[in-house]
């Protein structure tokens, strides 16, 4: 995506207290189905990854039936999922069940989506496919989330935040170090169609590394690529690579490029009855939000304060949101050249600096 730095110069007026989630306000989450223009059938199962936290997850009755998702296999989430498969027999005639499962694909490497694949695996003979840049996320669990952490550690330090509070936010950051292990692959998920399915895929990196898209006739399983209401979560390629804004715009844009979509299915809230304006409007909040970030640094800063700057003051969890959501922002604007780093003559010599921003 072209990028026009002109746009970042200047002093620009906002309301910082913009949030970084939007309730999911009038979503009834209930088992729905839908069909495609090819008469595959379609439903959403929606399950209770985390408390307050419902994610989409979707049986597509093709010749294999095929589940995308399965939630976060922790607290109700399996319950829930065994509610949603009654429900299929009682409420719509169907007789599935979770062990018909032949296929598990797996949208992208966050643990309430990918979480409940040991329940799954329990009750199904289903062979398991994900993205390659997602693989190890599943596959290699513990491994892949220590080495971020410290990944994540270093960034902590660079946006001047205390070592007390680093702490706690690792801490957090490890939540699920005790409550998930590994779970096995049985075939990677490549861009273009997938064999014996009636699915294409896109690759659209950004919200995570090998987060993808399904098209299914002129339905988009958009997964956290593209919802309803809420612009997914975004956290700097500095940590982990492929993901960032950078990415993440470009993967909008090659979405945004495809012929017919009539309905957008997402990972979380309602369907998107217009994926191209949705995906118009969640454009527009990043170039808005790019723009807050650079207002937030016309004083020299350390990340932490453009955060503050941009979200107010957070607690728990939703420091560590802020933060990432502020260093995807920050990087893109660094990487091209719209903010510099005011210190630089201070830091050549320290360890673990504290970065401090402004505009070039
Ligand atoms: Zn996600
Ligand atoms: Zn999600």
């Amino acid at each position: 995506m072209v990028v026009n730095l002109r746009k970042y110069s200047g002093t620009v007026v906002f309301n910082t207290a913009s949030p970084i989630w939007k309730p999911e306000m009038d979503y009834q989450p209930v088992v729905k189905r839908f069909e495609s223009s090819s008469g595959v059938t379609v439903f959403r199962l929606p399950l209770l990854a985390f408390p307050k936290h419902v994610t989409n997850c979707y049986l597509v009755m093709d010749e294999a039936v095929t589940l995308i998702d399965c939630a976060s296999g922790w607290g109700d989430s399996n319950e829930s999922l065994e509610r949603c498969f009654q429900q299929l027999q009682d409420d719509f005639g169907q007789s599935v069940a979770l062990k018909d499962v032949q296929r598990l694909i797996i949208t992208h490497g966050h643990v309430d989506h990918y979480g409940g694949i040991p329940y799954v695996l329990e009750h199904a003979k289903a062979s398991v496919g994900i993205h390659a840049l997602d693989r190890s996320v599943v596959s290699n669990f513990a491994e892949r989330l220590i080495v971020a952490s410290k990944d994540v550690e270093v960034f902590l330090h660079r946006t001047g935040t205390s070592a007390k509070k680093i702490a706690e936010l690792l801490l957090l950051y490890k939540w699920s170090k005790e409550r998930y292990t590994s779970s096995p692959i049985d075939f990677e998920i490549e861009e273009g169609p997938l064999p014996d399915s009636p699915f294409v895929v896109y690759h659209t990196p950004g919200h995570c590394p090998g987060q993808i898209c399904l098209r299914l006739d002129d339905l988009l399983f958009t997964a956290d690529h593209v919802l309803e209401r809420i612009t997914p979560h975004q956290s700097p390629e500095s940590i982990t690579r492929n993901t960032g804004l950078g990415h993440y715009l470009d993967a909008l844009a090659k979405i945004r490029l495809l012929d017919g979509i009539r309905l957008g299915l997402g990972g979380h809230e309602a369907e998107i009855p217009n994926v191209y304006e949705r995906i118009d409007a969640t454009m527009g909040f990043h170039r808005q939000r790019l723009d807050k970030t650079l207002a937030c640094c016309q004083e020299p800063g350390p990340l932490k304060d453009i955060a503050i700057g941009l979200f107010g003051k957070r607690e728990g969890y939703h420091i560590l949101l802020a933060l990432l959501e502020t260093g995807a922002h920050l990087e893109y604007l660094y990487d091209r050249g719209a903010v510099v780093v005011d210190n630089y003559q201070d830091i050549e010599d320290d360890a673990h600096p504290v970065l401090r921003y402004r505009p070039a």
